[in-house]
């Protein structure tokens, strides 16, 4: 059957038919009285989902223009920056800060390793003038998951302020904005939040605000000033997308629901049953245990075969998506999501589709060698 899709990707990920439900209500104006109130009470459960009482906004754009957002109100040119990276993300972080002037010291700590806070401690040490300090709680290019926790409370003993992409990791992986001391947290919609593409947000701490009042880069659309004017009406400076914010509305409930916990108990468990599954094809997997990611696996193809053409194989033979590797990890690794929308038969199709493939191939691994040590996560090895 040709339209049977299943869409393993780590963004635009599977919508719940609620979410899709609630977008496909009437469009109402988005200055009205009806839809402030809409704004006010999703901006509250937005607050709940980055467990904080900082500043939430909702920003019409893909997640690239919370990052963008964030360094443009935060960046005067000369700043000094310190872009900390591990994959794709980091780098994009970087080239924003250097776009708006800053002088950034880039800490490369390579594809598939996560941030070393010794290194990070070191500069910051070194460097009292450090603004901006940029990261990535979920490296999506590498299924790498940084130390956040640690991160947040190193940062917060200095003068800077940290901005973290949350883009593909905020309601997959805990993220205690306040309690971590994260000035700034950027998102999307289209990841672990269950939505399409199309909305980003922002959270603000007082920290950051200070020094977003002293910002003098140039901005207009992404301009936090103006935001912040907006949101004290349930509003946003520029037309907001109506049908999005509803879907929001519904993605948030069934987030909330399911209690903030249990949904990263569910990516945890996600993540252990794909890495045990690559394990027992014999595969390799590019994260080590202790940062590997709760919301993406990626894995290295093996020899006999590009991981390109097997996503094609995938694909056109079983409807199954998978990412790819970017940049130099192009046709090297491929990248299993589980996150969002996904539960434990996500993973089961995933697996069971990539041993097929993978035969089809030309790599020999047992048909079921992978599905059953998924499986053994998921029933607690009580038919092993
Ligand atoms: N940051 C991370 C960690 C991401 O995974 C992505 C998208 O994959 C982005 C930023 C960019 O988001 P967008 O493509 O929505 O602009």
């Amino acid at each position: 059957m040709k339209d049977k899709k299943y869409l393993l990707i780590p963004g635009p990920t599977q919508v719940p038919p609620p979410v899709v439900e609630a977008m496909s209500r009437p469009i109402i104006g988005h200055r009205s009285a009806e839809f402030q109130a809409i704004v006010e009470r999703v901006t509250g459960k937005l607050k709940k989902v980055f467990q904080t009482k900082n500043d939430v906004f909702i920003l019409g754009s893909s997640g690239t223009g919370a990052l963008e957002a964030a360094v443009a109100n935060l960046v005067n040119p000369g700043d000094k920056v310190l872009a900390l990276s591990c994959g794709k993300f980091g780098e994009r972080f970087r080239d924003l800060a250097k776009i708006y002037g800053g002088e950034v010291d880039f800490v490369d700590f390579g594809w598939g390793y996560d941030i070393d806070l010794k290194v990070v401690k070191k500069k910051l040490e070194e460097n009292p003038d450090i603004k901006v300090v940029l990261a990535t709680q979920n490296e999506t290019s590498t299924g790498v998951q940084n130390d956040i926790e640690g991160l947040g409370k190193l940062v917060a003993q200095y003068e800077a302020v940290l901005a973290v992409d949350a883009v593909s990791g905020l309601a997959a992986i805990d993220l205690k904005t306040d309690e971590w001391h994260i000035d700034i947290v950027a998102s999307g919609s289209q990841k672990a939040l269950m939505l399409p593409p199309g909305l980003a947000f922002l959270s603000v701490s007082d920290k950051a605000w200070r020094k977003i009042e002293e910002n003098t880069s140039p901005k207009y659309y992404f301009d936090l000033l103006k935001a912040r004017k907006s949101i004290a009406k349930w509003n946003t400076a520029y037309t907001t997308p109506v049908s999005m914010v509803y879907g929001l509305d519904a993605a948030l409930d069934m987030i909330l629901e399911e209690g903030l916990d249990n949904v990263f108990e569910r990516h945890k468990l996600l993540a252990k049953a794909t890495r045990a599954a690559i394990q027992g094809l014999g595969l390799e997997l590019l994260a080590p245990d202790d940062c590997a990611s709760m919301a993406v696996t990626a894995v290295q193809s093996p020899m006999v075969v590009d991981a390109d053409t097997l996503r094609k194989v995938l694909l056109r033979d079983y409807g199954v998506t998978f990412a790819g590797g970017q940049d130099a990890m192009k046709g090297k690794i491929f990248r299993i999501a589980h996150m969002g929308f996904a539960d434990k038969m996500d993973v089961i199709i995933a697996i069971s589709a990539l041993e097929m493939a993978l035969g089809k191939c030309g790599y020999k691994a047992e048909l079921g060698a992978g599905v059953r040590e998924a499986q053994m996560i998921f029933v607690g090895g009580e038919h092993a």
